[in-house]
């Protein structure tokens, strides 16, 4: 119902703008305002409440409640109340007036906390009398300013009375039957006003898939939409071509490699847009697959591009390239912002003109003055840094050129297909053969002096360490106080011994450039630096990471971070320092030294952390959930998608007049345009 909150009793123009504050307009809005928890008021068997546990038992006065003042104000109440087997005593503060109202013999309900050592209940509300009549959970909403849970439970009383009968289940008859579900209207009353656990348990499953279903349906209509709209190329590459290109690499193919390479060739090909995902470990060697596939791009005809995030990734990733391809005549290009002026005119005028195969930058690279002569394939590395939105923009530009997205973060499977729901998604889950593991240790911080000893050893055989200094988080400015201070300290410790570089992103661009060549030139034995040194640097003489503070990174960080050594072929270690405050603080240390699986930290990682403060929050990109928990719920995530994904692709969907309320979401999210309905 779209008729407004004002149409019902007692909402007057005040309340109404309360209820606008909290995003509710109408009366459809009202009804859909999910509560959050419940206060649960059933009568709880003492003997296995926990301590400090919220209860309500009810019970027969024993004593003459005691009362007790301190100062004008302030009072505490005390009794005994016989409940069953249990004596327990009750304080009520703040309440003198209960004196004169609670007698021996009365029949009292308390809703309070539990102190079990103590046997006592500190009361929160209470009712002279049995429990009997009252509800035994009550919904507890989230409110803004002055309205009040109960005024709000009251109107949601009034608003399901006034539209029950006309509550549309935009779920599918077979699907509600196939999972039992409850239909939309029985399951929103079990939410607003659950007589007992099991409605409850089911309301919530319900919204719990509905959710989901939504979800996921914007998703795969997204994708199909983009698939069969999106007028694609079909690339023909030259096989052979590519095939000799990789027998003159000077390893073998992995066998996940082989297969990424497969999928994304078999994309290429066909006339249907790609978009894709490419997964892979640091270090699983996505590179190469990206190489492969530019290639297979530039032997159609086509020009490519690969797009970093930032200029330093920009320019080894142009530096390894031109390794491969300068020798069958493939030209580079790097796109930064140091290509300024008459050489980036030229530059630009190249491209245009097909000159350059394979040009790579950071997202400069998608602005308007780039053109390209034809445009086949954009790559992009570490692309979970964009949500939903960017991705579309940059499939938008252009003669709607292939896309493929790689990723180092392992992506948790729940994650992946809520944030990449409308993506194909590869993954190389196999590492090159002969990589030895990084080993990982803890270490408190007032062992510092042990690490320097050990950061010494490694530097007397001639290789490298990076040192990661603290992130303090929201502040730029203080991570790179933080570095310029450890700098200081570590180069007066190792004084004429080794010097040492500093690193960090207040650094000019090619102050950058100049710090990290010294360092892959070993002119610089040590590398002091905040987080930039994150993605993608190659210098495999480093063997040796030491991470101050490491508690307060990530842990999909920590094993990107950590990815920058064992590069080589020697062992290389990790030192984790971090003095974490709590339980979860030590866990998430432990397991880095446990596992230098990528996906098993980040399942850690959202399991410990929660899928908010996954992705961090300013790139999240994450949808949001009322009632559905993308970590706890993830099977019925699953089972929604694939729900989804078949309805989609069913012809019913898009014939039968049944399954309009779904394609009128979907309209509404612009994913569909209103004619199609037609
Ligand atoms: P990432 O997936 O982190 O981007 P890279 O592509 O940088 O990984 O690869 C890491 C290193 O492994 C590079 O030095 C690369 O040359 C090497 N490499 C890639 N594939 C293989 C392979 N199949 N066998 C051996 N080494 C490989
Ligand atoms: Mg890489």
């Amino acid at each position: 119902m779209k008729e407004s909150v004002l149409s019902l009793n007692g909402v007057g123009e005040e309340t109404a703008q309360q209820l606008r504050d909290m995003g509710i307009h109408t009366i459809n809005d009202l009804i859909n305002y999910l509560p959050y928890r419940y206060d649960d008021f059933r009568m709880k068997d003492l003997t296995e409440a926990a301590h400090e546990e919220r209860v309500t038992v009810e019970g027969r006065v024993h004593s003459e409640p005691s009362l007790q003042f301190f100062g004008k104000k302030k009072s505490r109440l005390t009794l005994r109340l016989l409940s069953g087997p249990h004596s327990i005593k009750v304080t009520f503060f703040n309440q003198p007036y209960l004196k004169k109202k609670l007698n021996v013999q009365d029949i009292l309900t308390v809703t309070g906390k539990w102190d079990r050592h103590r046997q006592m209940i500190t009361a929160q509300t209470y009712k002279i009398g049995p429990q009997q009549g009252e509800e035994e959970f009550s919904p507890v909403y989230p409110l803004k300013g002055l309205m009040t849970n109960r005024t709000l439970k009251k109107l949601i009383h009034q608003a399901l009375a006034r539209c029950a009968d006309s509550i549309a289940d935009p779920i599918p008859e077979e699907l509600i039957a196939k999972y039992k579900l409850p239909g939309r209207r029985e399951a929103l009353e079990g939410m607003h006003f659950p007589t007992d656990t099991e409605t409850m348990k089911q309301a919530r499953r319900r919204f719990v898939y509905e959710e989901f279903f939504l979800f996921q349906l914007k998703m795969q209509a997204l994708r199909k939409v983009e698939r069969e709209q999106s007028k694609g190329i079909s690339i023909d590459y030259i096989k052979d071509d590519l095939t000799a290109f990789i027998s003159r690499l000077p390893f073998p193919l992995t066998n996940a490699q082989k297969r990424v390479l497969k999928e994304i060739l078999k994309d290429l090909k066909s006339p249907h847009r790609m978009n894709r995902l490419l997964q892979g470990d640091v270090g699983s060697g996505k590179t190469v697959v990206a190489a492969i596939s530019l290639l297979a791009v530039i032997t159609a005809g086509y020009q490519g591009a690969l797009m970093v995030p930032t200029e330093i990734l920009a320019e080894q990733h142009a530096e390894s390239l031109n390794e491969l391809f300068q020798p069958i005549g493939v030209t580079v290009a790097l796109l930064t912002s140091s290509v300024k002026g008459k050489r980036r005119t030229l530059l630009l005028e190249k491209l245009a003109a097909g000159e350059i195969d394979i040009l790579i930058g950071t997202h400069a690279l998608i602005q308007d003055e780039v053109d390209f002569k034809h445009l086949g394939l954009v790559i992009t590395d570490e692309q979970h840094r964009f949500g939903v939105n960017q991705r579309r923009v940059l499939r938008e530009k252009g003669e709607n050129p292939d896309v493929l997205f790689m990723t180092a973060t392992p992506i948790p499977r729940t994650l992946a297909i809520t944030v990449f729901g409308e993506m194909d998604v590869s993954i190389i889950d196999e590492m090159p053969a002969g990589r030895k593991p990084i080993q990982t240790y803890w270490a408190k911080e007032n062992m510092l002096d042990r690490i320097l000893v050990f950061m010494e050893k490694e530097l007397s055989n001639g290789r490298q360490v990076y040192v990661i200094c603290p992130l303090i988080e929201e502040s730029e400015k203080l991570d790179v106080q933080n570095a310029i201070d450890v700098h200081v300290q570590l180069e007066q410790y190792f004084f004429d011994r080794y010097s040492v570089g500093l690193m960090h992103g207040r650094l000019h661009a090619d102050e950058k450039e100049r710090v990290m060549k010294a360092f892959s030139e070993n002119q610089f034995h040590v590398l002091v630096s905040t987080t930039v040194v994150e993605v993608g640097v190659n210098v495999p003489n480093a063997s040796l990471m030491v991470i101050y503070d490491a508690e307060r990174f990530g842990l999909s960080q920590l094993h990107q971070l950590r990815g920058r050594v064992g590069r080589g072929s020697d062992q290389s270690y990790c030192i984790l320092l971090a003095d974490p405050k709590n339980e979860v603080g030590k866990e998430r240390m432990k397991i880095m030294t446990e596992t230098n699986d990528g996906f098993v930290l980040s399942e850690k990682d959202l399991e410990l952390r929660g899928p908010g403060d996954f992705f961090g929050r300013k790139q999240s990109g994450l949808p949001e959930f009322k009632v559905a928990d993308m970590v706890h719920d993830y099977r019925a995530l699953e089972i929604a998608r694939d729900d989804a994904h078949k309805l989609i692709e069913s012809r019913e969907f898009w014939n039968e007049q049944r399954f309009e309320l779904l394609k009128a979401i979907l309209v509404e999210d612009g994913i569909l345009s209103g004619s199609k309905l037609d």
